[in-house]
């Protein structure tokens, strides 16, 4: 390991041995005043270094807007966020800049054009989160190299731009683009959704690899059953409320809240029981109530 590697490690990973995302009260607001909406509401979340939270609500529930404000994408109405033990509640968009280049929080989208610059060389896209971090060229190849092993990729595909991969292989570019700084945490919104299940499965396997390198990951999904297996803990967004978090196994086999009984019931792989139709149309009717 050499000098800069540490540098690297030592600037993307905060010293506190406090929680690398933590997130109290959220929220927030789409629109201005009497027209404005809130997609979050008290929303409430700790993620310790190196665990693998998931993060499960149906669409419209708040899953991309939470993770929108916690990298400083959109304004946040109330309560705070500390990353890495530093409060970023109020920062500007000059000192989320800041904090992005130093690789503390990373993330990936659902569509990996979008966590992607189209017109940088698979290569390029790898080494230049290192280089804006003053990781010497050679260092960062090297480095980028290493990434994109942990992916299961061939070093061929260094020359290539996105649009010259596979749907899959994109993402898997991305999941390496977003560990090569080794931040403290990366954000995940639907990292798989748009895959193949072949692909689904092997991008969840990798993650489930990455663990290793001490980095926490908040992995967002509308799919209970494809985080089940990866998570260590999980939290259930619905309406923008968090209604449950706990342990992985403890929410799927003793799920509290409707909604999450509903979601456990209506996931094949996680059934225990026999499939329940009447039951799930009574959980519906609950929430509906
Ligand atoms: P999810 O990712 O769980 O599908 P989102 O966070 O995208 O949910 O959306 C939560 C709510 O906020 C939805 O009602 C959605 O319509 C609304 N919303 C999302 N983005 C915007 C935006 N840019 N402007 C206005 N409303 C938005
Ligand atoms: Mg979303």
């Amino acid at each position: 390991m050499t000098t800069e590697f540490r540098q690297v490690r030592a600037s993307g990973r905060e010293e506190s041995p406090g929680p690398v995302l933590d997130v109290t009260g959220l929220e927030v607001r789409y629109g201005r005043g009497r027209r404005s909406r809130r997609a979050l509401h008290g929303v409430s979340l700790s993620v310790s270094p190196g665990e693998t939270v998931g993060v499960i609500g149906e669409t419209g529930s708040g899953k991309s807007t939470l993770a929108r404000a916690v990298l400083g994408l959109v304004p946040v109405s109330a309560g705070s966020i500390r990353i890495g033990g530093e409060d970023v509640s109020a920062y500007g968009r000059r000192q989320w800049r800041t904090l992005r280049r130093r690789g503390v929080i990373q993330y990936v989208f659902q569509d990996p054009l979008r966590s992607l610059d189209p017109d940088l060389t698979i290569e390029d896209s790898l080494t230049e989160p290192l280089l804006v971090q003053g990781v010497p060229r050679k260092e960062a190849a090297a480095r980028a190299r290493s990434f994109l092993d942990r992916v299961r990729l061939s070093g061929e595909l260094l020359e290539r731009l996105p649009g010259e991969l596979s749907g899959g292989q994109r993402q898997r570019v991305a999941v390496a683009r977003a560990l090569v700084t080794e931040p403290g945490v990366v954000i995940l919104d639907e990292p798989v959704s748009a895959l193949d299940s072949a692909n689904r499965v092997q991008v969840l396997e990798i993650l489930k690899e990455l663990r290793a390198t001490g980095v926490a990951l908040v992995l967002i999904s509308h799919d209970l059953g494809s985080v089940a297996g990866t998570a260590d803990r999980i939290a259930v967004l619905y309406r923008g409320e968090l209604v449950e978090v706990g342990a992985a196994r403890d929410v799927i086999n003793h799920p509290r809240h409707a909604y999450t009984r509903l979601l456990v019931s209506s996931a094949p792989t996680l059934r225990t029981g026999p499939a329940d139709r009447a039951e799930r149309e009574a959980l519906r009717a609950l929430l509906n109530a």
